[in-house]
């Protein structure tokens, strides 16, 4: 039975709280939600940031930097170490795990994800996988005492972790069974830049390989190419999928992520979802899609709290997708849909290079390397009509910044 209750002062239920669950309650907060604001996450920790997890705090283990706020908006409680069970959408209540339910107006789903694994090394104890600040202090910790580190994936989070590793002075091998690295997200051409780098820093990267077995005595792997690499650690950065079972079992639309519209509304009335365990339009490509970036997760977070304050105002979250990924020197940031059947490189005076995609004269996607300021200004013409050409971006002497501010003014 649906309860009648002024909208800005239903009581909001977030399950999840981390960076999506987290905005939320915070953004809510900001613009002065006067219901009540329950934040329920599984995890024993105050809401965190994820991305130092492979980078930083690989190096220095300083946990300072991780925290997204001391302290929580007051009329926000957070039940940490609780989780969900189960969703009853017709009383409007959430099962949680001590017994107790939580009755709720507006329910919303910031479950986000978990690390797929590989079955036949899942038991092994220097087998690893890194999504959570535990898992991070576990490969912190166990890096101290090995003298190398294995990655299975060559995606964003392996690299980034496969270059702190080797700043650290241990041997970093990756093992990637595709062809290239990162090959869901970035454009084979700078793939190849990517992997020069990280060769050129002493990272040894196996392409089109796979591991075929661990020798624990030797510390190695065997490749089923029958090469040996060195294995002190494993961690398997194979990507992750949606913790959506909650909204899956309630009988939400579900496929590997919660079907949501813009605005973030599930199909259960009264129950929204934002985050990495989200499946929502890309603007971009037009598909329904997995968007699992840090912006995401905030945008469509701020774009709820709104859509929650101002049901009748808020317009739909249309952001254009992008994310970087720090892996030692490189910084890589992304945009868009690098998949246009036009290509143009931008290289600067210090060497940062941009990648930029075209389809049928428009802008698709931008993807830069130690180029950030670049990426910056291309990065606003990818939705809009306007342009500029593939031989103005590769000039010599252009002025990007101009450039896009004249585009954007016609
Ligand atoms: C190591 C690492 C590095 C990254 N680096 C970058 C980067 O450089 N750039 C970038 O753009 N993105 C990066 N990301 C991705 C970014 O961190 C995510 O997109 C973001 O964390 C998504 O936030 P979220 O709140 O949707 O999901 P999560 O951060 O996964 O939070 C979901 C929370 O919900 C909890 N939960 C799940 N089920 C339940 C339940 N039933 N009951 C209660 N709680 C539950 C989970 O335990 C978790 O705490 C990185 C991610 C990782 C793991």
């Amino acid at each position: 039975m649906s309860k009648l209750v002024n909208a800005e002062r239903q009581s909001v239920v977030i399950v999840g709280a981390g960076l999506a669950g987290f905005t939320v309650a915070c953004a809510l907060a900001q613009q002065g939600y006067a219901g009540e604001v329950t934040l329920v996450g599984d995890e024993p920790w105050p809401p965190y940031d994820r991305p130092p997890l492979s980078k930083q705090f690989q190096l220095d283990g300083d946990e300072s930097q991780v925290w997204l706020a001391p302290e929580l908006p007051p009329n926000v409680k957070l039940q940490r170490q609780r989780k969900a069970l189960a969703i009853d959408p017709r009383r409007q209540e959430l099962c949680l795990d001590d017994g107790s339910t939580l009755p709720w107006d507006r329910l919303v789903l910031a479950t986000g994800t978990r690390p797929r694994r590989l079955a036949q090394l899942d038991t092994l104890p220097r087998v690893l996988t890194l999504r959570t600040l535990d898992d991070a202090r576990a490969i912190r910790e166990a890096l101290k005492s090995v003298a190398s580190l294995l990655v299975i994936g060559g995606g964003p989070i392996g690299l980034e972790l496969a270059a702190s590793a080797a700043e650290l002075g241990r041997q970093s091998t990756v093992v990637e069974m595709g062809p290239r690295l990162m090959g869901r997200s970035v454009p084979a051409a700078m793939a190849d830049i990517l992997l020069e780098y990280h060769r050129s820093q002493g990272i040894a990267i196996h392409l089109g390989r796979t591991v075929a077995a661990l020798d624990d005595g030797a510390k190695e792997a065997v490749l089923d190419d029958g090469q040996r690499v060195p294995a002190g650690l494993v961690v398997v950065g194979i990507g992750v999928q949606a913790n959506d079972e909650l909204a899956a079992q309630a009988g939400i639309a579900c496929d590997d992520g919660v079907f949501v519209d813009g605005w973030c509304r599930t199909t259960a009335p009264g129950v929204f979802a934002v985050g990495d365990v989200t499946r929502q339009r890309n603007p971009v490509t037009g598909r329904f899609e997995r968007i699992e970036t840090w912006a995401n997760a905030q945008g469509q977070a701020q774009a709820l709290a709104s859509i929650l304050c101002n049901p009748g105002e808020a317009r739909a979250y249309d952001a254009v997708p992008w994310f970087w990924s720090d892996q030692g020197g490189a910084r890589l940031q992304c945009a868009g849909a690098l998949t246009g059947e036009q290509q143009a490189w931008r290289v600067d005076a210090a060497g940062g290079r941009v990648l930029v995609h075209w389809s049928g004269g428009r802008i698709t996607g931008v993807a830069a390397l130690n180029a950030a300021r670049d990426f910056v200004q291309l990065k606003k013409l990818i939705l809009p009509r306007t342009t500029i050409t593939p031989e103005q971006l590769s000039a010599p002497a252009a002025n990007i910044r101009a450039l896009v501010q004249q585009a954007l003014v016609l």
